[in-house]
């Protein structure tokens, strides 16, 4: 049996927010144009709308809902709907590779809800044989149009591998960080002291990591040439909350 909810300040917060979520759904015209449900309203993405989406109409959403979490105008996600409907079954636009740095959570930063996108998050976004396979079931098995590679600006993984860091299992990790540093073309101070030159390293993560994941999966290749999906990359920048999309 359910019980009340007792009266409190926190209750009565929560009623005036869905009040104004209710308002702003009623009142909001379709913000993002073309927007399909799932990407800004309530319910999750149905096969249909993910299905009619090319992969640019993808990426436009996608750097729309970061408008409107830049602009502190996020959809009012009702993610107990969303939780209902894509438990019947799921169809995300999208499979992204970020990294677990706290304060970079894909789905905040571009106002995405339940059912809206895989998210393969492991420190530096590499891409290993194990992501690799996750994303070749994102795509060609469940339906997704989008590889992104989201990289961000002050990354610890990245200043872990210009310093060398050892330690345990990371030790690991950050060596497949290390041919990236090398290939880092920059003229300054390269050290991780640098946030220029850390920042520069990322954004060839991001690059060298693209091109890797089209050589070592031909799934993905194939479905990249054939203008299925889309392999693109995007680096999040920490300090001002924009994603910001590599050509
Ligand atoms: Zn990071």
């Amino acid at each position: 049996m359910r019980s009340e909810a007792p009266s409190t300040l926190g209750s009565n917060h929560v009623s005036r927010r869905r009040l104004l979520k209710i308002i702003a759904m009623a009142t909001a015209p379709p913000a993002l144009g073309v927007v399909p449900a799932g990407l800004v309203y309530a319910a999750a993405l149905t096969k249909a709308q993910r299905d009619k989406m090319t992969p640019d109409d993808i990426i436009a959403l996608m750097k729309k809902g970061n408008q409107r979490f830049r602009l502190g105008q996020e959809s009012p996600h009702d993610y107990l709907a969303q939780q209902k409907v894509s438990a019947k079954g799921q169809y995300p636009a999208a499979v992204i590779l970020s990294c677990i740095d706290s304060r970079a959570p894909a789905e905040t930063i571009m106002d995405l809800g339940i059912g809206d996108c895989f998210n393969a998050r492991v420190a530096g976004n590499v891409a290993n044989d194990d992501i690799l396979g996750s994303m070749e079931f994102a795509c060609k098995v469940a339906g997704a149009k989008v590889v992104l590679v989201m990289g961000h600006t002050a990354c610890g993984a990245i200043k872990g591998a210009i310093d060398n860091v050892q330690l345990g299992n990371l030790t690991g990790l950050l060596a497949k960080i290390r041919p990236v540093v090398e290939a880092t073309p920059y003229a300054g101070e390269r050290s991780a002291k640098n946030s220029s030159f850390v920042d520069a390293v990322a954004r060839k993560n991001v690059e060298l990591t693209i091109t890797d994941i089209s050589r070592r999966s031909s799934v993905l290749a194939d479905l990249a040439n054939a203008r299925s999906i889309r392999i693109a990359g995007a680096m999040y920048h920490i300090e001002t909350g924009l994603v910001e999309f590599l050509a």
